[in-house]
């Protein structure tokens, strides 16, 4: 089949690859110029799915990751600490990964896509464009929050140079400090407030911290379930562009291969691509992610009862502890419900 994918980053990648290895005629079209062509991120995964990925691939995950999380510490708003136990959270080179990928793949750079698309030269077109999402119809239920981050290089590392994160009150944002390699890191925030509360602190308290990139843009929250239609005529959405995003944290590398994995899963059953059981699938598999946007709503907003929503709660850490290897941290539910009071 002749396929186009718009957009060059983990989904457009892993699909380009895995459709190629398929024997399908693949071209992918990326709107950054090749050479300025980033990976926005801070690069944080659980090794546990990544590694499955990878092989997928043929790649090694081993020696793309950069930083083996041991604890997270989160700084909560009632001037208390929690730590996370970590079960394979690390950072790693995505860069790399998505750009080893995109090797041997036909991928014209520069290229922005937008409705004046030649849809019709394709079987299908995927819209892998995440955040843009440049090719569906907008979502009338989407939610983004504005964020930014630096990577940053430290030559006075500090011993306990670990993953840390400082959660805002009413879960309206969170600051994040993601070790990578020598030294390297990832520093930055998402807040609706536009605080971003901890960034100026880094700074005052590691002046010898040098930027090497400043990296602006916002992250999606709303799931699956608030960003339909998932497909239009011959364009379908796989990735972060249909709302494959954590919506807690906006982490969305895994679910994004996630959705990846069900679209092939999809597309091999038959010659043509059955559009409905695709959706059904995604809203399936991402079921309870809009429990979770439920409960972040409910608290951004002050309505957070932990009486009244009780049952929700309990659904997410249900859902969520069957889940732990994917998210690579420990879920225990004593911490679970200290974090949700203290924010
Ligand atoms: C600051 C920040 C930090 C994050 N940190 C993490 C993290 O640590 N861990 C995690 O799991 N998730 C993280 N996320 C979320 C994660 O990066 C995304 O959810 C994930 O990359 C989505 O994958 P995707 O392939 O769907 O989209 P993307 O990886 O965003 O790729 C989309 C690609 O499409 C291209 N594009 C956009 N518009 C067009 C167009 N019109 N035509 C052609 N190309 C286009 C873009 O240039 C980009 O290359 C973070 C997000 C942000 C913003």
């Amino acid at each position: 089949m002749k396929i186009a994918i718009a957009g060059a980053g983990v989904a457009g990648s892993y699909l380009g690859f895995m459709l190629q290895k398929e024997g399908h005629d693949v071209t992918i079209f990326e709107s950054s110029k090749e050479e300025s062509h980033w990976a926005v991120c801070a690069w944080g995964g659980s090794r546990n799915i990544l590694e499955k990925f990878s092989k997928n691939v043929g790649l090694n995950f081993n020696e793309y990751i950069f930083h083996v999380g041991k604890k997270l510490r989160m700084d909560l708003p009632n001037n208390k600490e929690e730590y996370l136990e970590l079960i394979g959270l690390v950072t790693y080179n995505k860069q790399k990964w998505e750009h080893d990928l995109l090797k041997d793949l036909r991928v014209k750079y520069n290229f922005k896509c937008s409705n004046s698309f030649s849809f019709m030269d394709y079987d299908y077109v995927l819209d892998c464009t995440g955040l843009h999402r440049s090719l569906l119809p907008k979502s009338t239920t989407d939610f983004i929050i504005p964020a930014y981050e630096y990577l940053i290089e430290n030559p006075d590392i500090p011993s306990n140079n670990e993953f840390y994160v400082i959660g805002y009150k009413g879960a309206r944002g969170y600051f994040w400090y993601f070790p990578i390699d020598k030294g390297r890191a990832f520093v930055g925030a998402g807040d609706i407030d536009r605080k971003y509360y901890g960034i100026k602190e880094f700074f005052h308290n590691n002046p010898s911290a040098k930027i090497i990139k400043k990296i602006g843009r916002p992250i999606r929250l709303a799931p699956p379930k608030r960003m339909e239609p998932f497909f239009n005529k011959n364009v379908i959405g796989v990735g972060e562009s249909i709302g494959c995003v954590f919506p807690l944290l906006g982490e969305g590398i895994i679910p994004s291969l996630l959705c990846c994995e069900i679209f092939l899963n999809v597309l091999d059953k038959s010659e043509n691509f059955d559009f409905k059981l695709y959706r059904n699938l995604v809203l399936k598999k991402f079921n309870y992610y809009d429990d979770v946007y439920k409960i972040v709503r409910l608290k951004m907003e002050g309505k957070l009862s932990t009486i009244k929503h009780f049952p929700l709660m309990m659904k997410m850490y249900s859902s969520m502890k069957k889940d732990e290897k994917r998210f690579g941290f420990e879920i225990n539910l004593d911490k679970m419900n200290r974090l949700v009071n203290a924010l």
